[in-house]
């Protein structure tokens, strides 16, 4: 068994389908070096251990406890025992986990199972005398607000994309953890198929850029507009609410507080109010883009830089200038 610092913090790594790390690794690992020893927890099917390991150590992780489910149909529950056996043998100052929807799943049950406090959709994390702090943005992004537990250790989970800290590759130590299943009532999963994503954008969650449009595109044929400018730009496409229910849009790129919350270098409003709801879920932007036509649209108000203008007289004269730049 490895010996882990005393400023051990543990980080839930999550994997993909096909068993590679899912996204959100490394942010994870950026955090935790700023604050601590990143200590990954890689839970794999039997033999897929070593790879995983590897792949986390290139991230950063100083440690990398592997450990191993018997039956990976079964959902979250193996990886909250993970977590109980990985958390005992490293004796973390905080566990951080996902805000994804699996992340959310097991960080609720791993945090009732330890009575530990549980901080979620964290944007930031730092470390003062008592301990580990996480940093929120609420209420549609009007507040920033620190939380930190006052027993054991938080267990935190982090927007993706929110932290840009990465940890350097480092010499790292792997160790398996034996996982005693608690044999609680869990779901599992009876059936399997893979959606081919064949879009070449990149995907809404955790993307470094986003281009979102809203009601002023109109139409769906028009939002066809949103999508040219994100492939301008390299960037994901995003919607409002309302550009969702007017069927522009699916669901999956809504923005915002019943939608995803995304954190990318750079957000592009096009014909997008800024209704609260809204900015709940991209106010944390680093910079801030809006096109509206209405001078007094809330957006502005958060937008760090701002066109007042007919978006259909605008945009295309961005991509016509964006592509000769390319050439
Ligand atoms: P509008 O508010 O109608 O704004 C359209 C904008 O387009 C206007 O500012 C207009 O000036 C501009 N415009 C029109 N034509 C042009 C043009 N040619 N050129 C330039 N600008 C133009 N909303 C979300 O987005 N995400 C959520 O997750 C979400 N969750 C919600 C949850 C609850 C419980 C509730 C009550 C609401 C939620 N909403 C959410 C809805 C939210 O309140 C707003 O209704 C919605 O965000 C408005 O979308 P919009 O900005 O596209 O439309």
């Amino acid at each position: 068994m490895a010996d882990y610092e005393a400023d051990s913090i543990l980080v839930l790594i999550e994997r993909t389908p096909s068993g590679g790390l899912a996204a959100s690794a490394a942010g994870l690992l950026g955090a935790a070096a700023l604050v601590g020893t990143p200590v990954a927890l890689v839970v794999t099917e039997a033999g897929a251990g070593a790879a995983a390991a590897k792949a986390a150590g290139a991230l950063g992780a100083a440690h990398v406890v592997v450990a191993e489910t018997a039956d990976p149909s079964i959902l979250s529950m193996p990886v909250v025992d993970a977590l109980v056996a990985a958390a005992e043998a490293v004796r973390p100052d905080a566990v951080l986990i996902s805000n994804s929807i699996a992340g959310r799943d097991v960080a609720g049950a791993f945090a009732a199972r330890t009575r530990s406090g549980l901080a979620v959709d964290a944007i930031g994390i730092s470390r003062d005398v008592e301990g580990i702090v996480a940093h929120h943005s609420v209420y549609g992004g009007a507040y920033n607000v620190a939380s930190a537990v006052t027993w054991g250790f938080p267990v935190i989970t982090v927007r993706q994309g929110s932290i840009e800290a990465r940890a350097g590759a480092r010499e790292t130590t792997v160790t398996a953890v034996p996982v005693t299943a608690s044999d609680r009532p869990a779901a599992s999963i009876v059936a399997f198929d893979e959606t081919i994503a064949v879009s070449s954008r990149p995907e809404l969650r955790g993307a470094a850029k986003v281009v979102a449009g809203g009601r002023g595109l109109g139409s769906e044929e028009q939002f066809t507009l949103v999508e040219q400018l994100a492939d301008a730009l390299g960037a994901a496409v995003g919607a409002s609410r309302a550009a969702v229910d007017a069927g522009y849009i699916p669901h999956s790129h809504q923005v915002g507080q019943t939608g995803v919350s995304v954190a990318p270098e750079l957000y592009v409003a096009l014909g997008i109010s800024g209704a609260i709801q809204h900015r709940a879920g991209m106010q944390t932007a680093k910079t801030i883009v809006a096109i509206n036509k209405d001078a007094d649209a809330p957006i502005f108000e958060i937008a760090d830089f701002g066109v007042v203008g007919d978006l259909f007289a605008v945009v295309p004269r961005l991509i016509a200038a964006l592509d000769a730049k390319r050439v």
